[in-house]
């Protein structure tokens, strides 16, 4: 049997199945998983995509990891239950596409990923027979996605950590109005805090009659679902076997990660553009080779991705042939000129973005949001270094512009248009609970949730 196996990035793991991988979240080692090697598609796989809708575009990427964790026919139900959106690919101009992955219940890609870890999350527990606990810590939208996804799955309780000042009112809302199995808590502090305490609560000796699990970017089960869009647009935008351009606006590289997935898995990429706000560490080190963390993060209006040390580079480095530990600690360089052939990535600031923003308006007539035109502005800023020439590219738009009216409204003068999805949950009582940024409080809060 030569069953499909995960390894740690740390390197002192045992390397595990997909459903052992998913369910623990991080390794015991600190690491995070990665497939010990990539499964493939030929180029006719690929190319048989662009007949088929985006639920089973997603059955047939996924069944490559699944094999032997979830039968073809479970996969293909759970696919279709979580993917019952669209994925419009827009014309900027001639061979620029604007992918837009904010049509999910929650307005942001972070559904994408979230729908399908319920599906996965609800398959295995009810296998065993067991209940978990997904602590979150969001920056704004994970917290939504996963908030709406996991909404009244049986053995599942959520807990989701955001920052008070940082997130926007329609991002609030949409994950504390929900109630049930599903707990916010507003933590004054930042998302780096969050994700500190969530970490924390995760090795803590203290916890270890909860079983936590997580559905943060440092969970396996994030990336898989989030390398499908890529193989969808490519089968519809690129001829078989044409690489592409992707420009995709990064904070913590979880959706970055999914093209550099779906580029090991033999799609055909020219470049993966990482476009980032003041956030800067990934293009100084790309510049570099030196990894300086940015801390504490910095505010930006593209607060989904305001992360001063995004923890996917630890997977980057590894498919790179390096080493980076949880703590940012490089232990070994990856092949660094063969990331910066593959890899570009730009630093937008907050008033390129909104100018950008603007003018995109003025230009094409097309409404993006403040993490969509970074991946734009970032895009512009490759193409003056190297010609794109006829090779197709997509910008990828990570959420719908009403997540972001007050930013939007400052910019182009007016409120964009609120999504069905989201009207209800904007007008239901809001429910939170609120802490300092003090791991302690968090500890006793947890074990008193679970008492
Ligand atoms: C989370 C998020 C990002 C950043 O994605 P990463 O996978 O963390 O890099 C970008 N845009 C939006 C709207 C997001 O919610």
């Amino acid at each position: 049997m030569s069953k499909l196996l995960f390894r740690s990035t740390n390197g002192r793991s045992p390397s595990v199945n997909l459903r052992e991988a998913f369910l623990a979240g991080q390794a015991p080692d600190r690491g995070l998983y990665l497939p010990e090697r990539f499964p493939r598609l030929t180029p006719n796989e690929i190319a048989e995509f662009a007949d088929l809708p985006y639920r089973q575009v997603a059955f047939r990427v996924l069944r490559k990891f699944t094999d032997g964790v979830i039968p073809d026919d479970a996969l293909s139900a759970m696919c279709d239950k979580a993917y019952d959106f669209g994925v419009p690919l827009e014309v900027i101009h001639y061979g620029v596409y604007l992918m837009r992955l904010d049509q999910g219940p929650t307005a942001s890609f972070k559904d994408f990923a979230a729908q399908m870890m319920a599906q996965m999350f609800g398959r295995f527990l009810q296998e065993d027979g067991k209940q978990v606990t997904i602590l979150t810590a969001t920056s704004g939208d994970t917290g939504a996605a996963v908030a709406h996804a996991f909404h009244k799955v049986p053995g599942v309780r959520v807990i989701v950590l955001f920052p008070i000042a940082e997130v926007s009112e329609s991002q609030r809302k949409l994950m504390t109005t929900l109630k049930d199995n599903v707990r916010t808590v507003a933590v004054d502090g930042k998302f780096d805090d969050c994700q500190a305490m969530v970490k924390r609560a995760f090795t803590d000796p203290a916890l270890d009659h909860i079983h936590l699990s997580s559905a943060n970017s440092i969970n396996i089960g994030r990336l898989l679902p989030q390398s499908v869009y890529y193989f969808y647009a490519a089968s519809r935008l690129a001829q078989p076997g044409e690489p592409m351009v992707f420009s995709i606006p990064s904070g913590n590289f979880g959706n970055m990660m999914g093209a550099v997935f779906a580029r090991e898995m033999g799609l055909p990429v020219r470049k993966i553009i990482a476009s980032v706000n003041d956030n800067d560490a990934f293009p100084r080190y790309l510049d570099s080779g030196r990894y300086e963390k940015i801390s504490p993060s910095r505010n930006s209006v593209s607060n989904a991705m305001n992360v001063g040390s995004p923890s996917n580079l630890a997977r980057l480095v590894s498919v790179y042939g390096g080493e980076m530990d949880e703590t940012g600690t490089i232990h070994r360089q990856p092949n660094l000129d063969a990331m910066r052939r593959e890899i570009f990535s730009s630093s937008i600031t907050d008033e390129r973005t909104r100018t950008s923003l603007r003018e995109f308006w003025n230009k094409y007539q097309i409404l993006l949001e403040p993490h969509g035109v970074v991946a734009w502005q970032g895009f512009l800023d490759w193409c003056s270094v190297e010609p794109l020439g006829r090779t197709p590219a997509v910008i990828v738009e990570s959420a719908n512009p009403a997540k972001f009216p007050e930013e939007v409204e400052k910019v182009v003068g007016w409120a964009p248009d609120v999504p069905a999805s989201m009207v209800t949950g904007l007008r239901l009582p809001e429910d939170y609970d609120r802490m300092g940024a003090d791991y302690e409080r968090f500890r006793d809060y947890l074990i008193a949730a679970h008492a």
